[in-house]
């Protein structure tokens, strides 16, 4: 099985050749069909297995085919430019993600914004910014106030923005939670029903996580419609 075989875009597919991936994983050959067919995901499989790039290559392709055709190619500073010419003068606006990925640690956080930073090199309108405990709060409203297509953050440090109306979920096309077990383990549970509630019904949902038993499956099941099932 080829990447080609996935169904996976050119510029995708060039950035992976780019980055010496020659073939799928286990994981990634069963989830990335279902997901760009817009499927939501419950998968149990290990830190090492490739489960990154088998949500965040569909969630791309999906993004990049969402994109309005007369602004592709237009960078964030160009469209700030446009509007400005058109008399449009610049004020706060909540950032509108239409990718969310939850994870349980800062460290996790920054390697799945690393991979997708490498990931969609090629797709100049898609920006993954990370949302940290820890980082401090002007650099984060900097991050913020370019409207990134994905964030990926840890669910505490999100709350506060949500919270202070920085951030508006209602253009939320896929939500992942990633490690969800060692999410719910760290005592997330409540921060993690608040965002997801604050999320449109209608979105893509994959969940990742060592067990899809006990507390996370209900968890699981409860957040996802109809999902695939992948257990590796
Ligand atoms: P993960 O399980 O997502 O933490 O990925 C483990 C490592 O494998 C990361 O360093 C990825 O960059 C790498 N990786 C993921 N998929 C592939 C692939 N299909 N071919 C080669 N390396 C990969």
């Amino acid at each position: 099985m080829s990447f080609e075989a996935l169904g996976l875009n050119p510029s995708i597919l060039k950035a992976l050749l780019d980055a010496g991936y020659t073939k799928p994983t286990p994981v990634q050959e069963q989830a990335v069909p279902a997901a760009i067919a817009g499927k939501d995901l419950l998968v149990s499989s290990q830190t090492g297995s490739g489960k990154t790039a088998a949500f965040m290559l569909p969630s791309l392709h999906r993004l990049a085919d969402s994109e309005p055709a007369a602004a592709q190619g237009r960078t964030p500073n160009q469209e700030k430019q446009a509007a400005f010419a058109r008399g449009e003068r610049p004020r706060f606006k909540p950032a509108q993600p239409k990718m969310l990925v939850l994870t349980p640690t800062r460290e996790l956080a920054l390697q799945v914004t690393t991979n997708t930073d490498k990931y969609s090199v090629n797709l100049r309108r898609i920006k993954a910014v990370s949302i940290l405990g820890g980082m401090p709060y002007p650099k984060q409203m900097q991050l913020l106030s370019r409207n990134p297509e994905i964030l990926v953050a840890t669910p505490g440090r999100l709350i506060d923005h949500m919270e202070s109306g920085k951030i508006d979920f209602s253009q939320l096309q896929i939500l992942v939670l990633d490690e969800a077990d060692r999410m719910l383990d760290m005592g997330f549970i409540d921060d993690i029903e608040k965002i997801v509630a604050a999320t449109p019904d209608n979105r893509q949902t994959m969940l990742f996580s060592a067990t899809l038993d006990g507390v996370v499956g209900n968890m699981a099941r409860r957040i996802t419609k109809d999902p695939l099932v992948i257990q590796i």
